[in-house]
């Protein structure tokens, strides 16, 4: 992307001051994790049995993306019906207040998956994650790095609304990460961005605050999934202060996916 097109992303975004010529380094606080860790706490600690099958590594998956244009017949098989399952669920109460489930949009061999929290009104009312005022922040943060929403996949951890945006309950999140599991495992992204403490916390089965989560590699899961974490954009609309930080976030994003692009040529 051009100089002046990622300047007028983030004018959108509301940092005008961002961009420096010479693109710097990440932060000096930023731990890049030279080895992945041993999958130790990551969210299988938490997660039901069931999800752990699922987790095998997917090979056409990655010829697909390589391919391009290629569909790969089972691989969308499973997808579809992962998407029925979600739509029909009523594994968690939500599903009596929700008016529809939000499944997840976008690229299905996109290499970057972005994980929210749940649904808003919004989201709730059209089917599709972060369509609303937040949605359209995430949208321009994405672009902002050459990321048009198109490219990737963008999913939630609960599929179903929580009444008046309250926080996901323990039960909830129990019931519906499995969905995201299996998406995961389908899609098999190079790299996730959890936007947000909700999603960060659930996925990195911590209680860490999220400023102290920021700023570093994670890993995620059997496939050690690169995971970075950043503020929500619903909370940058509120706190618009730390959108400062939230760029430096994604800087540290797309550099460290560039690296694993290159390690894995
Ligand atoms: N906030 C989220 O975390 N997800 C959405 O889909 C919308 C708002």
């Amino acid at each position: 992307m051009d100089r002046a097109r990622r300047l007028e992303y983030l004018r959108t975004l509301g940092v005008e001051a961002w961009e420096r010529r010479d693109m710097p380094a990440p932060p000096a606080a930023v731990q890049v994790t030279a080895e992945p860790p041993a999958p130790t706490e990551t969210a299988r600690a938490r997660l039901p049995e069931t999800a752990a099958p699922q987790l095998a590594r997917i090979p056409v998956v990655t010829l697909a993306r390589a391919a391009g244009s290629l569909v790969i017949p089972e691989v969308e098989a499973q997808w579809e019906s992962l998407q029925a399952e979600v739509l029909s669920c009523t594994k968690c109460a939500l599903h009596s207040t929700r008016t529809q489930g939000v499944f997840g949009v976008g690229n299905r061999r996109a290499e970057w998956l972005i994980i929210g929290e749940a649904p808003g009104a919004e989201e709730d009312r059209r089917g599709e994650p972060f369509v609303g005022r937040a949605g359209q922040l995430l949208n321009a943060m994405l672009k902002a790095i050459g990321l048009p929403r198109e490219q990737v996949f963008i999913a939630n951890i609960l599929k179903s609304r929580p009444p008046g945006n309250r926080d996901p309950k323990p039960d909830e999140v129990a019931a519906c990460l499995p969905y995201l599991m299996r998406q995961i495992a389908l899609l098999q992204p190079r790299l996730m961005l959890a936007v947000g403490r909700i999603a960060a916390q659930n996925l990195l089965a911590t209680d860490t605050a999220l400023g102290r989560l920021r700023g570093q590699v994670h890993h995620f899961g059997e496939l050690n999934t690169p995971l970075i974490v950043t503020y929500h954009p619903a909370y940058l609309l509120r706190s618009p202060a730390d959108k400062r930080k939230a760029w430096e976030d994604l800087k540290f994003a797309r550099s460290t996916f560039q690296r694993l692009a290159s390690q894995e040529q």
